[in-house]
């Protein structure tokens, strides 16, 4: 793999950049590997690098039916934090949140990590205890996370206005640890070193069924012929339910989109990330000046991408609560992305009911900041055919059980 570094940038300048080798390559499906990944977004991605940085296992090919990163890996917000409530999340979620500090080192690739902090308002009383109560296990975690007053939140933010018209800001939960990072670049970095380890990203094929004999499973079909397989893991977001379907099995999870917006650039005013739980808006600034504005899910189940007014309306009227001055700024584009949905809010990283086929999803609203410790936990899971400590509280088992890793009601939401 050609290494990226600030001498061959300078060099590639100079000659108009002729030189550049493409980034990852695009075979055709061989009949047969030992590995599939079907989803090339961040988790699919991920468990497919860690398969072979950690395992040393190389024979894998990860299936797209789209373009790289073209789900919710390139759709979402981005916002990075490990300030989750319960231990089993922290475990995880910090866990990916220090594998991100050392991403760009380890793809070679500048992901613009950038961890400039993230508040989270509380705007009701309530919201106030859940914050502190998440302050105080944070605490005891080891998670940088303080439960900060209003004048501090305006000496952080001061463009926040505190005495907002119907919900004032009566504190924050500050965790400075967290940020953003670039979502193409996270997918674009590992595909490429997946690529560079003799992998095989395959975009633009789709799997159309899951081939088994004696509730082993053996393969899949796609759009591009049938594939083999020793181990299968199905790492595909909002598809994740249709596909289980494929292989017989129901899984405990909806889908729905999630929508969120940009708008036009202007000069730098917000240097943190702000997330308002009580109005439902979250918001940071992008380095080109452009405001990424993300709000609630819709209220039904649905597979659309796309991005509606009901949607605008209620996140800018959220924010402008917050930010007054935003109020004229016009909005570029919007999307939507769909999301997978637990009742508890919290991931599957899980054998099935087929014996070699797993799965990773149930991520939700907030797997962006997930994905390397997602991808290191389910290489474990699918190498040993057992969890290991990071992926063991979620399992499918959990929902029969009633083991719930319950982070809806923690913070009621979980970018
Ligand atoms: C608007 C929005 C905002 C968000 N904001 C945040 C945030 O701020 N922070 C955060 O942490 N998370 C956030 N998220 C959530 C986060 O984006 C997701 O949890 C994460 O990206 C999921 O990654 P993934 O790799 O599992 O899924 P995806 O990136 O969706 O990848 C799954 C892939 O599987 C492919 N696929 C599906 N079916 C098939 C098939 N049959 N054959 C082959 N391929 C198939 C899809 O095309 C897709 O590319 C947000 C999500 C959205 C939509």
């Amino acid at each position: 793999m050609q290494r990226y570094s600030s001498i061959r940038l300078l060099r590639e300048a100079l000659r108009g950049h002729s030189g550049w080798e493409q980034a990852w390559n695009t075979p055709d499906p061989r009949p047969q590997y030992d590995y599939i990944i079907i989803g090339a977004g961040g988790h699919g991605l991920a468990t497919a690098y860690y398969l072979g940085k950690n395992h040393a296992i190389s024979n894998v090919a990860i299936l797209e039916k789209g373009w790289l990163g073209g789900g919710n890996t390139g759709r979402n917000t981005t916002i990075i934090r490990s300030n989750y409530l319960h231990d089993e999340s922290v475990a995880i979620y910090e866990k990916s949140r220090q594998l991100y500090e050392s991403m760009s080192e380890d793809l070679n690739m500048n992901v613009m990590f950038s961890p400039r902090g993230v508040l989270t308002l509380a705007q009701n009383h309530h919201e106030v205890h859940c914050l502190m109560r998440i302050a105080g296990s944070n605490f005891r975690q080891g998670i940088d996370t303080e439960f900060i007053t209003p004048s501090r939140i305006s000496e952080i933010c001061p463009s926040i206005c505190i005495d907002g018209p119907r919900y004032p800001v009566r504190g924050a939960l500050w965790h400075p640890q967290g940020g953003t990072a670039r979502h193409d670049a996270v997918a674009w970095g590992y595909a490429r070193a997946c690529s560079a380890m003799g992998m095989h990203v395959i975009e633009d094929c789709e799997v159309t069924g899951i081939l088994q004999s004696e509730s082993r499973v053996t393969g899949v079909t796609t759009t591009r012929g049938a594939i083999h397989c020793n181990k299968l893991g199905i790492v595909a977001a909002g598809y994740t339910g249709k596909l289980a379907e494929m292989a017989g099995f129901e899984l405990p999870i909806e889908s729905v989109s999630l929508q969120a917006l940009v708008s036009e650039p202007v000069k730098p005013f917000l240097d943190v990330v702000v997330m308002a739980n009580t109005v439902h808006g979250y918001v940071s600034q992008s380095d080109k000046g452009e405001l990424v504005i993300g709000g609630g899910t819709d209220g039904y189940n649905n597979f659309s991408q796309r991005g509606s007014f009901t949607h605008i309306e209620e996140s800018i009227s959220a924010l402008v609560e917050m930010f007054p001055m935003i109020s004229r700024l016009r909005i570029l584009r919007q999307w939507g992305g769909i999301v997978d949905m637990t009742a508890d809010r919290s991931p599957i990283i899980s054998k099935t009911p087929v014996k070699n086929l797993y799965v990773d999803c149930g991520w939700g609203t907030g797997g962006f900041k997930a994905i390397p410790g997602s991808g290191w936990a389910m290489a474990e899971l699918m190498v040993n055919d057992a969890p290991g400590l990071l992926a063991a509280p979620f399992d499918l088992q959990r929902f029969s059980q009633g083991r719930f890793v319950d982070e809806r009601v923690a913070a009621g939401v979980a970018h």
